[in-house]
Formats: C-alpha cells, structure tokens, sequence
C-alpha cells in the first residue's frame, strides 16, 4: 500500500493546529505498473518478428543470395511473420477502440441467433481445416440485445476460434444461445451464449487470469497456433462494456465452456 502524506498548518481565529492528509495512492501505482508491463509486453511481441525478418534479409542478401529454393522458403517465413505483426497490431487497435467507448453502453438491436449462425459459417473452413466439428443449437425465436453488433460478432469470433485451436483434432465445438427470464447475476431477463469445446480443459489456477492481456497457459504453443494473446482480454473488454458477464468452467480432461450472460430485451 502506497500513501501520500501531506501535513500543513491550519491558523483560524478559534484555534490553531496541523492539518495531516493520508490520500492511498495503491491503485495509481498499480495502474502506472500496469502501463509500464503493457509497454514491455507489446515492445517484445513486436520485436520477436521483427529480429526474425531481419535475419532473414541478411540470409538473403549475403549467404543465400542467388539460391531460389533458399529465397521461397525464407520468403515464406518472412510473410508469415509479418502476418503475425498484422494481426499484433489489428488486436491492439481493436483492444483500444473497445477500452476508449467502454463507458458508452452500446444500444443497437443485434440479433443474437444471426450473429452466431454467421460466424458459424465464416468460421466452418477454419474449422474444417484444424478437422474440427462445428455444431450450432440455436433457438427458432429470435434473442435480441441492445448491443454492439461488431463488437459482438468479435466476442463469438475469438470464443469459437480459441474452441478450434485448443479443442483438438477430430473434436466438436458446441455453439449455444438460450434465454433466462431473470438471471441472477444480472437481476434480469438475459442472452446467455455458450462455446464449448472438447480439449484437454484448463487448470483451475489459471482461469481467473485468462482475460489479462498476453497471459497464456502455453506461450509456445499459442504462438504456433498464430495467437496474440489478446483476444479474451478484447473479449472481456466487450462484455464489460455491454455490462454482461463472461464465466469460463473448465474440467480437465472433458473441455472447457465460455458463456456470456448479456443484458436482454424481455422475450415475448
Ligand atoms: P491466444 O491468442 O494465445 O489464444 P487468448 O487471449 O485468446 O490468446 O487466450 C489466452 C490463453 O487462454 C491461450 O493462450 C490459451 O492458453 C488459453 N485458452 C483460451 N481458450 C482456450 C480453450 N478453449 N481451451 C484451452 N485453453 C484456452
């Protein structure tokens, strides 16, 4: 705990005596703490790439110059590590767009239903690809939010996305939306939607921390996987903004389920 003190003397026509000021300055220099671990993390994760590309210009401008097989595969690394720079640089910008309007509730009528099934089916390649099952259980009555419909398709993008990467081969990917008249946690009616995956499951210490910015169980394999360690910090950051709540449960061994409890219009 951090305190700053200030003492001044106080002279009134009735008495006379010090004045002694505690303010509690924690939170400042927890938040200062916090920049300053945020700069370091972003100037790393940029720097990594960026050493390999220049290592590979070298290569190529000195001891595989003239060597085309070199040349293709070099250039090859190369643009997968600029992509990785792209998409570092897409998340930041979108982490700080979401952080700046986090105070503006947003309000456009955004149907849930359509906002999955839509994702569902731009994601099915990616899916197919990693030969992953994706299967979606919607309700036939539309589920309306006030609500941020980019913002929201980023939510179910990042969620459906990390259940294809870390669920495995061969595993399905349960994508639901259901109702509740009156949820507790948000003394009212609510949108309530599940991603749950097949995979490997995540240990109970780290789940309280998979929303903080670059925290990842396996940095190594996140990486592999094309990760930026953002997208559950974006994605919460969107929750809070649409003042839901995001819980994860995680039983190793059986998988994982993400599910974000949004504020809702009543249902008919
Ligand atoms: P990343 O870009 O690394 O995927 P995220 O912020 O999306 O970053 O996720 C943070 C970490 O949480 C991941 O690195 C991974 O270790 C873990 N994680 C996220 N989703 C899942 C999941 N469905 N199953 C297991 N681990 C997960």
């Amino acid at each position: 705990t951090s305190f700053v003190v200030t003492v001044s003397r106080v002279d009134t026509d009735a008495a006379s005596g010090a004045l002694v000021c505690f303010e509690d300055i924690t939170h400042l220099e927890q938040a200062g703490q916090m920049r300053r671990d945020f700069v370091a993390n972003v100037s790393h994760e940029l720097r990594t790439p960026l050493t390999a590309l220049m290592g590979f210009i070298e290569t190529l401008q000195g001891p595989a110059k003239g060597d085309p097989r070199a040349s293709e595969r070099f250039l090859g690394v190369m643009l997968s590590e600029a992509q990785r720079m792209e998409r570092l640089v897409r998340d930041l910008l979108s982490l700080s767009r979401v952080e700046a309007d986090e105070r503006v509730r947003p309000t456009d009528r955004v149907d849930l239903g359509k906002c999955l099934s839509g994702v569902g089916h731009s994601l099915r390649p990616v899916a197919q690809a990693a030969d992953v099952h994706l299967a979606l259980d919607l309700p036939e009555t539309p589920v309306i939010v006030p609500g941020d419909v980019d913002q929201l398709t980023q939510v179910a993008t990042n969620l459906i996305e990390n259940a294809i990467k870390y669920g495995g081969k061969g595993k399905t990917v349960h994508i639901g939306l259901t109702t509740d008249a009156n949820a507790l946690s948000l003394r009212g009616p609510a949108a309530i939607v599940t991603v749950r995956d097949e995979g490997p499951g995540i240990d109970a210490v780290h789940i309280p921390r998979l929303t903080e910015r670059f925290y990842r169980i396996d940095s190594h394999r996140s990486r592999e996987m094309g990760g930026t360690g953002l997208g559950l910090a974006i994605v919460k950051h969107i929750v809070n903004r649409h003042r839901g709540r995001l819980r994860i449960d995680s039983e190793l061994g059986q998988g994982t389920e993400f599910r974000v409890i949004l504020p809702a219009y009543p249902q008919p």
